[in-house]
């Protein structure tokens, strides 16, 4: 399937950027008419105080669209820019951290930390609550085998585990920090869309219209589709979407270890029914994402606290799923490796018991995945998990979405230092070209490994075993990997 959707792409490629000459031409053609009629317009407009003209407007004040919001507003080619975020909820902030942690973390790569960095939400991320790790440890549940992760370097950080909360609240500081710049409306949702054609009426209105729940009407020359897995933008603009559910929904919870410890390392076993993650919070807690069947995560929601941590840590410790063959196969394989190349062998650590549960209730989240075959249109971009979303087993979902930032910002920035028109095709090719290329191969990955560890049939046991010892054993492809997954 995936590789139908990247043909798919391919094809797309070529025709899209026929398309493109064809728009810029007729763009530049047109350009003149709405230059003269966009003044008028505009003015008359602003007088009435509605039909207001934006730049950009962001829809969806998500972890990603406030990251968007905030990375325009500080770019300094885009300076007079007029810039909207549109959010259907209530605002988030944080005047305190809470005592309790929050059950909803994202584990943020250093690429992530890099943005965040750039438009000063880091520190106040730092300041408020973030645990640093340096080791991750992935294993099977059906065999030995394992693969670790880890920086040279003491000073280096693998990634950064922090609660959506607090990403939220930082961006929103920074957000608020530039009143003149980036103009913020909360419990305002998007409720339709008129979308402009590349070659329309010179009388005709040439932005995306925007209407609000209450009746609000905008208009903009880039709309930005920031508005989650079942975007409106995505919808109504008529982009096609690749998508399955999995059957599998990740329960989490805060977790309290049974003892202190350094507590740096992120753990992540893979049962035949799915994924169970350990990420680290404190010295004495650290968040769960266990990704299993639908029944069985009802069935987890609904154990006391005492059968639901026996429950976790037989899920980490429990052997039931080994068999003598693969395991036999396994060792000697391992040692045939441990001779070859003596340097690839990495100690097995063992992960965490856990003692109890934390004081915020466990929720569920119905697991699936979806892909836009397209992530722009005529003066429409869409970024996270509106144009992707993916299975949590990486712990990826939102770092390709500021990825997806990253770009757009850069592309955008360029566009306006150049004075061209920031909704036109051009630039926004190059943006669904670049992140397409990033965002399809890890995927691709993701949905393999999926697919992959919910088996217990012996041969695919057997090759996955063999496969995860050998990557493990070549530093020089686990570097690859970490270097793909930090970006
Ligand atoms: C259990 C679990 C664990 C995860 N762990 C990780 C992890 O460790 N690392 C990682 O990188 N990712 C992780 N993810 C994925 C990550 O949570 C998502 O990728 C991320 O939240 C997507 O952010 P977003 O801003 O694109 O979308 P959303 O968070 O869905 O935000 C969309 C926003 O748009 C608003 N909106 C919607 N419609 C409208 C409208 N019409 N008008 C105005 N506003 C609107 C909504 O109110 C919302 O605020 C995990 C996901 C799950 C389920």
């Amino acid at each position: 399937m995936h590789f139908l959707t990247k043909a798919k792409f391919v094809l797309q490629g070529g025709g899209r950027r026929l398309a493109a000459v064809h728009c810029v031409v007729g763009i530049r053609a047109l350009k003149r008419v709405f230059h003269s009629s966009k003044c008028t317009e505009h003015g008359d407009q602003a007088s009435r105080g509605e039909n207001e003209v934006y730049d950009v407007i962001i829809s969806g004040g998500g972890m990603v669209g406030t990251a968007m919001a905030c990375a325009l507003g500080f770019d300094p080619n885009l300076e007079g820019k007029k810039i909207l975020l549109l959010e259907a909820g209530n605002k988030k902030t944080l005047d305190k951290v809470p005592e309790a942690y929050s059950t909803r973390v994202s584990s943020i790569s250093p690429g992530s930390a890099t943005l965040l960095s750039s438009v000063g939400a880091w520190d106040h991320i730092l300041n408020m609550r973030c645990k640093p790790f340096r080791r991750m440890q992935v294993w099977d549940a059906c065999s030995d085998a394992m693969i670790t992760f880890e920086k040279d370097s003491l000073e280096d950080e693998m990634g950064y585990i922090v609660e959506n909360d607090v990403i939220i609240a930082a961006l929103t500081k920074q957000v608020e920090s530039m009143p003149d710049k980036v103009t913020v409306q909360y419990r305002s949702r998007a409720v339709k869309y008129i979308w402009p054609q590349p070659f329309q009426a010179a009388n005709a209105i040439p932005w995306v219209q925007v209407e609000l729940a209450n009746g609000q009407k905008l208009q903009t020359k880039l709309l930005i589709g920031a508005d989650g897995p079942n975007s409106m933008v995505r919808r109504d603009t008529g982009i096609p979407l690749v998508k399955w559910n999995y059957d599998q929904s990740a329960v989490v919870a805060v977790l309290h270890l049974s003892e202190p410890t350094e507590n740096n390392v992120a753990w992540q076993r893979f049962l035949p029914t799915g994924p169970i993650a350990v990420l680290p919070l404190s010295d004495t807690e650290s968040s769960l994402v266990w990704s299993t069947s639908h029944q069985h995560a009802e069935e987890l929601l609904r154990l006391d606290e005492e059968s639901f941590v026996d429950a976790i840590n037989s899920a980490f410790w429990s052997n039931e799923n080994h068999s003598e063959l693969i395991e036999t196969a396994g060792t000697m394989f391992r040692s045939a490796l441990s001779i070859l190349m003596p340097s690839g062998t990495s100690a097995r650590q063992l992960p965490p018991s856990v003692s109890g549960i934390g004081a915020q209730s466990r929720a569920i989240f119905p697991l699936g995945m979806g892909h836009a075959s397209e992530y722009i249109r005529h003066r429409v971009a869409l970024i996270g998990d509106a144009a992707h979303r993916v299975h949590p087993l990486a712990g990826q979902g939102v770092n390709l979405g500021f990825g997806d930032v990253a770009c757009l910002t850069r592309l955008l920035s360029q566009a306006a230092f150049n004075g061209r028109d920031l909704g036109a095709m051009q630039h926004l090719l190059e943006y669904e070209t670049e992140r397409q290329r990033h965002n399809l191969p890890m995927m691709a990955a993701i949905d393999l490994m999926k697919r992959l560890y919910s088996t217990k049939m012996a041969p695919i046991v057997l090759l996955r075993t063999l496969g995860l010892q050998a990557t493990n054993a070549v530093p020089p492809v686990k570097e690859q990997i970490m270097a793909f997954a930090s970006k």
